[in-house]
């Protein structure tokens, strides 16, 4: 995986196969990671966690850097997101949309995996760059499941473009925590359904309707519910 130049391990890796969008992003997130990192020619290598003084893991210290952005700014979205009863992968899902860290294609731009600007266009519209605020929010087909759902739900207000703020809003006056709790699971449903969406249309074509992508949302958030029920 690399050579030794003037006492500097030089890496050079090579792949069987081309990797895919989420390999690139993993990729270079573990390029990051080690580009900092200095070897020293002959000693063995071992194992350490970082967020450890004395490089030994602990749950408590993973537990504390999965919660870090939510200590740090006291934000409580992320207290709400994390202590949501949703399951993890869609906890996982919301808090990376909220940070802007989900692989759109502009953070795939900015990051330098995809290289020209009109191949950050959004895939559904290709009217402008791909964004968590675009595609989740501002998309015309996303707009339309949103207003169809709030229609749905006898709800009317201003909605904010940008996902932090969206999601946030799901906290109305009059509405006890347990209906807000549900509100966000649904927000969190059509959200998820409107990023599948996007990733069917990119790897196999064709994109839905805002009726069924809100139909399969609302039935992901119904499956939810029993699940919590059975708990
Ligand atoms: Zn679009």
């Amino acid at each position: 995986m690399g050579e030794w130049v003037n006492q500097k391990k030089a890496w050079c890796f090579k792949w069987r196969r081309a990797l895919s969008f989420r390999e690139q992003v993993i990729w270079e997130e573990m390029c990051r990671a080690i580009e900092h990192v200095s070897l020293v020619e002959g000693n063995e290598d071992s194992w350490k966690w970082k967020t450890e003084t004395g490089g030994c893991y602990s749950v408590k210290s993973a537990y504390k850097l999965l919660q870090g952005p939510s200590l740090g700014n006291a934000d409580p979205i992320f207290h709400l997101i994390w202590n949501s009863k949703e399951p993890s992968n869609i906890c996982a899902f919301i808090w990376k949309t909220v940070l802007h860290r989900l692989p759109t294609l502009d953070n795939l731009l900015h990051r330098g995996i995809i290289t020209s600007v009109h191949e950050a266009c959004c895939p559904l519209c290709s009217q402008c760059l791909e964004s968590a605020n675009h595609l989740l929010l501002e998309c015309s087909i996303s707009a339309t499941t949103w207003s169809k759902l709030y229609r749905w739900l006898g709800i009317f207000t201003e909605l904010p473009n940008n996902c932090r703020a969206h999601v946030s809003q799901h906290n109305f006056s009059g509405f006890s925590a347990n209906q807000n709790g549900v509100l966000r699971m649904v927000w969190y449903a059509v959200a998820w359904a409107l990023w599948i969406n996007r990733n069917q249309t990119i790897f196999r074509g064709g994109n839905l309707t805002a009726e069924a992508i809100l139909e399969g949302a609302l039935l992901g958030a119904w499956h939810w519910m029993l699940a919590r029920e059975e708990e």
